[in-house]
């Protein structure tokens, strides 16, 4: 199980395919991507190794300077195709990854179904990008705002991050429990669930904390708050690690 985000100037495609196989250690049953490119918001997920999700994405259009993708350990739903990550939310405007466990995902469900939102998947993932998309719009918030007052309602451990079709220039992530990285580079960042996926680009990294919301913007310093909205300010560390220590 396994996160990875890349926004800058570069493709974000082989980057993220990279940091996938560079995760491939921790275990995982399928596998997943997504894309902006030109207004898309494109998901491509597939069963199986990293390899089959190349395969598939392949065939199709691998654009973009933005992007997330995961590595699945299904603890919700079986892992499939249709269960593996990334997950839309209702309106396919955002699409979320997810490392962890939403443990209250039941009694949230049943609220959205009220509200009359209706499932793709059997995960307890794709209950928190409904969340995320019903607190954006009863609010009228951003992204993060929205990200934030879902993970107020939220039960579990977590490691996520989300895109949102409408605003191509950034990536919300968060964590409880589960780790999460940001990587530092020129004019771009990068996220994993360790620095394995981001030390071949920047050895800048900074640690996200528990209970924390960290937007990255492209061309923009990173702002991180707390669950409960308290801004907190980016520390930034120098990894002694080098890609060779890595592979051995
Ligand atoms: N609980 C989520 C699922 O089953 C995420 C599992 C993971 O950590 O990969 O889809």
């Amino acid at each position: 199980c396994g996160i990875v985000g890349y926004i800058g100037n570069r493709e974000a495609y082989p980057i993220l395919i990279k940091g996938l196989h560079r995760l491939e250690y921790r275990g995982y049953d399928s596998a997943g991507i997504a894309l902006i490119h030109e207004g898309n918001l494109k998901v491509y997920k597939a069963k199986g190794k990293v390899s089959e999700l190349e395969h598939y994405a392949e065939q199709k259009d691998v654009a973009g300077t933005v992007g997330i993708a995961h590595t699945r350990w299904a603890t919700h739903g079986e892992p499939t195709q249709h269960n593996a990550h990334p997950h839309y939310s209702q309106s396919e405007e955002l699409a979320i990854i997810h490392n962890g466990i939403i443990e209250n995902y039941g009694l949230l469900k049943e609220g959205l179904v009220r509200e009359g939102y209706t499932f793709q998947s059997e995960t307890d993932t794709e209950v928190l990008i409904q969340l995320i998309e019903f607190m954006k719009r009863s609010n009228g918030t951003d992204l993060s705002t929205a990200v934030q007052l879902a993970l107020t309602q939220v039960v579990g451990a977590y490691a996520i991050a989300v895109l949102d079709r409408n605003n191509p220039d950034q990536i919300v992530a968060a964590r409880k429990g589960s780790p999460l990285v940001v990587g530092i580079g020129e004019d771009e960042y990068f996220l994993g669930s360790d620095a394995t996926p981001i030390i071949e680009f920047t050895n800048r990294v900074t640690y996200i904390g528990d209970e924390e919301i960290v937007t990255i913007r492209r061309g923009e310093a990173l702002k991180i708050r707390t669950i409960t909205n308290i801004e907190k300010t980016p520390r930034i560390q120098k990894l002694e690690m080098t890609l060779s220590q890595l592979e051995k």
